[in-house]
């Protein structure tokens, strides 16, 4: 069996990529934090594209207890292992710098930096030994240009795309493909507080994205089609930003 582990797949963005993923054929792990009624939603959604899958519960910022988890899965799966991850969990906690508490700078930095270092340390290491592998990093407009108010969260971002480049050239002979997803503007509880009509007229497609949208370009970085694009940055930002 194929595995793939999304994080945050109980909501938004991860939801769209593990209904992708599962359309593909692969069996899905969705992680979820706070929200496990979502989380079995996402798992019906799964299964009604013919594929299966399971939910795994971990703060992405702990790593004991994604050392826990994963430990458990592994002694659960023998001889198996997780041949794609998507890094997407995320939060945003926005305040102009000059007003930034410390907690807003480290809990946007854990949850979406150093998670990329616990799950991808563990997962990389079965992907290098079974000479397969990808890992896919949604990242974001705010880390490839830089957004006011989000310099916490665009440090984060822009963390994880010069990760997203070194991780690629370490592990590419080893047919293990790292790269990552930069979306702009995408209709999701996480911008459900934005001015949607003000914030649209500067996109040039005119509106949001849909999470099906940026799941789409997923799918294909996770295929094996996509086996000689390795330490790329996609943006899926409607031509706001190239
Ligand atoms: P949502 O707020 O809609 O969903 C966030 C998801 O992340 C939820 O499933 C949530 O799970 C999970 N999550 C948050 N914190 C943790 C944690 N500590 N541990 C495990 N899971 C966690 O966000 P989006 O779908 O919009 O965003 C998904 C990714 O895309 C993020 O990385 C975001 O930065 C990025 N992105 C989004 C854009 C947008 O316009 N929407 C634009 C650019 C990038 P739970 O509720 O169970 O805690």
């Amino acid at each position: 069996m194929n595995f793939a582990l999304v994080t945050g797949g109980s909501r938004g963005i991860g939801r769209a990529i593990c209904i992708k993923l599962a359309a593909m054929g692969y069996h899905i792990l969705i992680n979820y934090n706070t929200s496990q009624q979502e989380a079995e939603t996402t798992l019906q959604l799964v299964r009604g594209q013919g594929s299966d899958g399971e939910i795994l519960k971990f703060d992405v910022a702990s790593q004991e207890e994604i050392e826990l988890s994963l430990g458990q899965w592994q002694a659960a799966h023998e001889g198996e292992y997780i041949s794609i991850l998507v890094n997407n969990a995320g939060i945003r906690k926005d305040a102009l710098l000059m007003w930034m508490k410390n907690e807003e700078w480290h809990d946007v930095i854990n949850t979406n930096l150093h998670s990329f270092l616990y799950l991808t340390r563990h997962l990389v290491k079965h992907m290098i030994l079974k000479k397969w592998g990808r890992i896919i990093n949604i990242v974001s407009l705010s880390g490839v240009k830089g957004l006011p108010g989000q310099a916490n969260y665009s440090a984060a971002k822009a963390g994880m795309i010069g990760a997203t480049k070194a991780l690629a050239q370490e592990v590419a002979k080893k047919y293990v493909t790292v790269n990552a997803v930069a979306p702009g503007y995408v209709r999701t509880d996480m911008t459900q507080d934005l001015d949607e009509t003000q914030l649209k007229a500067m996109i040039p497609a005119g509106r949001f994205g849909k999470p099906e949208e940026v799941a789409a370009v997923v799918g294909f970085l996770a295929s094996a089609e996509a086996s000689y694009v390795t330490g790329a940055v996609i943006n899926v930002n409607g031509g706001l930003y190239t």
